[in-house]
């Protein structure tokens, strides 16, 4: 990369990413390009944003057709790609109604508020605290970080929030133990993804479930990241047989463009009412094109099938191809979420990825988080392997 533009980074930006000295200018397919040049595996989709690969025609095309005609109205006026959007939704889930934002973070603060309002405004028991867990991650703003289970989201911004609780995960005495006559909401990701890569046990989200339905508390699922076909399903509460109250999508929701959504059940409807939350962007005509295109895409090429398929046939090369390697702890994920948790950090196995050309992130400072797109060939998974492999042998 052009040492001019690392410099203007350094001194125009506020230095809260800890940055690769790499620009990526062009993506296709599984496929990045450098700004020299250099072509990359990318097995990280953006933090499994792209789960179509980069460039996806089809969304392209949509996104060109809306921008040639209208690009923003506001929410005063009835806005078709919106509609159309959101039934895609609610037809292929548990949910019935929509709330678009533009970002996850946005779209837990959303589920947290429709819970609250729900509770005090509809229920009318007064209740305001919901539960989250360790390890959890659910956003930057001031609610979403509160909710989060990870102390080094939190530091130095204080006053937080009150009316949160974290316990321990896949612990339902815990739970028990946590639920009072102010508990509105259990608000929870299938697969810790931030927090390492760790699926919730079945048994547990079951009885999670049961205790919600029973005690009137509200179940909010966080898909943000599992959501959109990314595990193996459209979304992840499908491996469960759970049908959560409320969830929350984002970042596979738009491709690449930035949209953020919350689904909630009917008895949801009336939490909120016209005034009571509201976002400017929140399902522009161009945004929720993007979001009607990634879901007839995903859902009418079966594609959460696809990645069940693809997921087998990573697990299974990559528990035999590491079977050797003694720093490598234990392979585990769901569908195209996997984590190779290791013996010690694995910020240098990263690294030395990217030079032999494959782009992996982390998952904390022990686990190699690998989350190809959702049309992965065969091919692709086997070259990330034979990579990880030869690297994960020599590592220690
Ligand atoms: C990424 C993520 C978020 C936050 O999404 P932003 O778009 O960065 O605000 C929230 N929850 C989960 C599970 C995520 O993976």
């Amino acid at each position: 990369m052009t040492d001019t533009i690392e410099a203007a980074a350094t001194q125009s930006l506020l230095p809260t990413y800890a940055r690769y000295p790499m620009a990526l200018v062009k993506g296709e397919g599984s496929w990045l390009w450098d700004d020299k040049g250099n072509k990359y595996l990318d097995f990280m989709s953006g933090i499994a944003v792209t789960n179509l690969g980069h460039a996806p025609k089809r969304i392209k095309e949509a996104l060109v057709k809306q921008l040639d005609e209208l690009w923003h109205v506001s929410n005063l006026f009835q806005i078709p790609n919106q509609a159309e959007a959101a039934k895609l939704l609610t037809d292929n889930s548990c949910g019935d109604a929509v709330f678009f934002c533009n970002s996850g973070a946005e779209a837990n603060e959303a589920a947290i508020k429709l819970a609250r309002r729900y509770q005090q405004l509809v229920a009318k028991n007064g209740r305001y605290e919901i539960i989250t867990f360790e390890q959890s991650f659910h956003g930057r703003t001031l609610a979403t970080l509160t909710a989060t289970g990870q102390a080094k989201v939190k530091e130095g911004f204080a006053p937080l929030p009150e009316g949160f609780k974290t316990i321990p995960y896949n612990d339902i005495e815990a739970l028990k133990a946590a639920i009072s006559g102010v508990t509105a909401a259990v608000m929870l990701e299938l697969v810790q993804a931030e927090g390492g890569v760790h699926p919730a046990n079945a048994d547990y989200i079951r009885q999670v479930a049961e205790l919600c339905e029973r005690e009137g508390i509200l179940l909010v699922v966080d898909e943000i990241q599992t959501g959109i076909g990314r595990t193996g399903k459209l979304f992840a509460y499908e491996h469960y047989g759970i049908q959560p109250d409320i969830f929350t999508l984002a970042k596979g929701l738009g491709s690449g463009f930035p949209v953020g959504a919350m689904v909630a059940k009917e008895k949801l409807r009336e939490g909120f009412t016209a005034g009571s939350h509201g976002s400017t962007f929140g399902g522009t005509p161009i945004a929720t094109a993007v979001v009607k295109a990634t879901l007839e895409t995903i859902v009418g090429d079966e594609l959460p099938a696809r990645a069940a398929e693809q997921s087998v046939y990573l697990m299974e090369q990559l528990r035999n191809k590491l079977a050797s390697a003694s720093f490598v702890k234990e392979v585990r994920g769901l569908g195209l979420i996997v984590g190779i948790e290791c013996e010690g950090p694995v910020a240098n196995v990263l690294t030395e990825a990217q030079n032999r050309g494959l782009l992996v992130i982390a998952a904390g400072p022990n686990v190699i988080r690998l989350l190809p797109n959702l049309l992965v060939t065969s091919e692709e998974i086997d070259l990330a392997v034979s990579i990880l492999a030869e690297l994960l042998e020599a590592a220690k």
